[in-house]
C-alpha cells in the first residue's frame, strides 16, 4: 500500500513508514492511501474471537505494509496493553437501549487520543530505522487539550525525538492544563498561546511551511514531524476501533453479523469521524455517521448546506476539545469525493477567504453517509443530565453533545438500527462542567470537583487524574502567537 497528498496531480507515491515521519505533505495536503482495502464479512467474524490488539494489528496490516505482521503485532500488543488500558482498550456500554457508548478514554491521558498515540510513538520509531532516517524527529503540536497531553505521555523519552507541544492559554480546562505543565520527561516542552485553538494550529501551520525554519532545523540535525490528527498514524489507529466495538457488539448480542449499525462521532477537526468513514468503506456495516458538533457548528452548516464558512463566531464552550473551526481532516473527505485538483481548489479558497462551496453532487454523495447535528450548551447539559437520571450512564461533555445528536437522529431516522456513539473522554477530565450539568451547581475549582463528582456518583477518580496540584508545575510559560517560530527553533537547539 503506497499513499499519496490529498492535493497532489504529480503521482508521487511513498511507503506508510514515510507518511508517519512527514506528517504532513511537501504541497501541503494530507497523506491517504492509494486505495481503501477491503473488510469482508468473513474476515470480520474472524476478529470477533481475537483480543484487541490482534484486532489492531489485522488493520494495520492492509494499511502499513511496510510493516511486518510481527512488528505491528507486537507494538499494539504494547500500546494496548491491561497495563497501559486498565479498563479495557475500547469496551462498549450499552446506554439506553438504542445507543451503545464505545469507551475510548481508558488510556493513560483520559480521552481517546491515547487510542492512536500510544502506539504512534512505536510506528515512528519503526519508520526512522525503515527510512534511515539519522536526525532528530522533532514533533510540533498544537492542541486544544487533550492531543497535547496523550501526544507527550506517547513521545515522552523516546530516543531521536523530541516533542514540542502548543495549546490556547485560556483555552483548555484547568485539569488539562495541569495535565500537560506538569509533564514529566527530558524531550518534552510545553508552552501556552495567548490566542484560541486555531491560532495555535495556523501557527504550527506556519512553521511547518516555512523552508528556512525547515532549513536551520535540518543544520541542527532536526526535521519536524507532526502528531496531529493530520499524520496518517493518527488516522489508522482510529479506524480499529470501529471494527473492535462492530466485533463486541455481535459478541454481546446486540446486533447480528452483516446487520448495520449508525455511528455518531463527537467531532472537531474531523479525524475520529473519518476514521469511521473509511472503516464504513471497507465494508464495515455502517449506515450513516452522524456527525456532532457544539456551538461551533460549522460541520453542522457544511454537511447539511455544502458551503464550509469559518468566517463566523468562535465560542468557548463546555465541550473544549471541539471548539475547532477549521476542521483540518475534511480535507481527506473531499480528496476521496472530489479529487486532489478539486481538493486543492477548496483549501485554497478556504485559505483565501476563509470559504468554500462544493458541488451539489459531491453534497449529495457527503448526505449520503452523514448527517449533522449540534447541540447548544443547554442541549449538551441536558442530555449528559437525562443519561445520568434516567439511564444510569456518567458520560463527558463531549460525549454529551454526541448523545445529543444521537438522539435527535434517532427521532428522525427511518430505520431503528443501533446507535454506536464514540464516548471521548472520561468524566472526569471535565468535571466541573459534568458536575454543572448535574447537578445546576458551580463547584470552586476544578480539582474540587472531582472529587465532589466522586462522591455525588459514587464512581472513582482515574489515577492519572487525581493528586494533579502536588504535581511539580515544569512549564507555566505562555507566549504570544508571532513568537512560536522562535520558541521551536530555540528548543530545537537546546
Ligand atoms: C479531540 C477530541 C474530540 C474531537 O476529535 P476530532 O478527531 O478532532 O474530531 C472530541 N472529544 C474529545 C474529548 C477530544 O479530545
Amino acid at each position: 500500500m503506497k499513499y499519496k497528498s490529498t492535493r497532489s496531480t504529480d503521482g508521487i507515491l511513498i511507503d506508510s513508514a514515510e507518511a508517519i515521519k512527514n506528517g504532513l505533505a511537501a504541497d501541503g495536503g494530507l497523506y491517504m492511501p492509494q486505495f481503501i482495502p477491503t473488510l469482508t464479512e468473513e474476515e470480520l467474524e474472524s476478529l470477533i474471537e481475537c483480543p484487541y490488539a490482534q484486532r489492531a494489528a489485522y488493520i494495520f496490516a492492509k494499511y502499513l505494509t511496510d510493516y511486518s505482521i510481527n512488528e505491528v503485532l507486537s507494538d499494539a500488543t504494547a500500546a494496548y496493553s491491561e497495563k497501559r488500558f486498565p479498563g479495557g482498550a475500547a469496551p462498549i456500554r450499552d446506554i439506553d437501549g438504542r445507543v451503545t457508548s464505545l469507551e475510548l478514554w481508558h488510556g493513560p491521558t483520559c480521552a481517546f487520543k491515547d487510542m492512536a498515540l500510544q502506539i504512534m510513538p512505536r510506528l515512528l520509531s519503526r519508520a526512522l530505522v525503515k527510512t534511515e532516517e539519522k536526525r532528530t524527529a522533532f514533533i510540533l503540536v498544537a492542541t486544544s487539550g487533550d492531543t497535547g497531553k496523550a501526544a507527550l505521555e506517547g513521545y515522552r523519552d523516546i530516543p531521536q525525538i523530541k516533542i514540542k507541544v502548543f495549546y490556547p492559554i485560556d483555552g483548555v480546562s484547568r485539569v488539562q492544563k495541569l495535565q500537560m505543565q506538569t509533564q514529566l520527561g527530558n524531550n518534552v516542552d510545553v508552552v501556552g498561546i495567548y490566542g484560541n485553538f486555531d491560532d495555535a494550529q495556523s501557527g504550527v501551520k506556519r512553521i511547518f511551511g516555512d523552508a528556512d525554519t525547515a532549513r536551520e532545523l535540518d543544520e541542527n540535525g532536526v526535521f519536524l514531524s507532526s502528531a496531529n490528527s493530520i499524520n496518517w498514524g493518527r488516522l489508522a489507529p482510529q479506524i480499529v476501533y470501529y471494527v473492535s466495538a462492530y466485533c463486541d457488539m455481535v459478541a454481546e448480542g446486540q446486533i447480528s453479523l452483516g446487520e448495520k449499525i449508525d455511528v455518531c462521532v463527537p467531532t472537531g477537526n474531523f479525524g475520529n469521524i473519518f476514521a469511521a468513514y473509511l472503516a464504513k468503506k471497507m465494508g464495515l456495516p455502517i449506515g450513516k455517521l452522524i456527525c456532532a458538533s457544539n456551538q461551533n457548528n460549522v460541520l453542522t452548516d457544511f454537511i447539511q448546506t455544502g458551503t464550509y464558512d469559518r468566517n463566523r463566531a468562535f465560542h468557548t464552550t463546555a465541550s473544549p476539545s471541539m471548539d475547532i473551526l477549521i476542521s483540518s481532516n475534511l480535507e481527506r473527505l473531499l480528496y476521496l469525493i472530489a479529487g486532489s485538483e478539486k481538493t486543492a481548489a477548496y483549501m485554497a479558497e478556504l485559505a483565501k477567504t476563509g470559504r468554500y462551496t462544493v458541488s451539489k453532487e459531491e453534497l449529495a454523495e457527503i448526505q449520503e453517509s452523514f448527517a449533522a447535528f449540534y447541540a447548544s450548551e443547554e442541549d449538551c447539559f441536558a442530555a449528559l443530565k437525562d443519561a445520568y437520571d434516567t439511564h444510569g450512564y456518567l458520560m463527558d461533555t463531549h460525549t454529551a453533545v454526541g448523545y445529543h445528536a444521537a438522539c435527535t437522529y434517532a427521532k428522525e431516522a427511518e430505520e431503528k438500527r443501533r446507535i454506536l456513539l464514540a464516548s471521548t473522554a472520561s468524566p472526569y477530565k471535565f468535571a466541573s462542567s459534568v458536575l454543572f450539568a448535574l447537578t445546576g451547581k458551580n463547584e470552586a475549582g476544578e480539582l474540587e470537583a472531582l472529587d465532589a463528582l466522586s462522591a455525588l456518583t459514587g464512581t472513582e477518580i482515574p489515577a492519572p487524574l487525581s493528586h494533579l496540584d502536588e504535581k511539580e508545575v515544569r512549564f507555566p510559560a505562555a507566549i504570544e502567537a508571532e513568537a512560536m517560530k522562535d520558541s521551536v527553533l530555540a528548543f530545537a537547539k537546546a
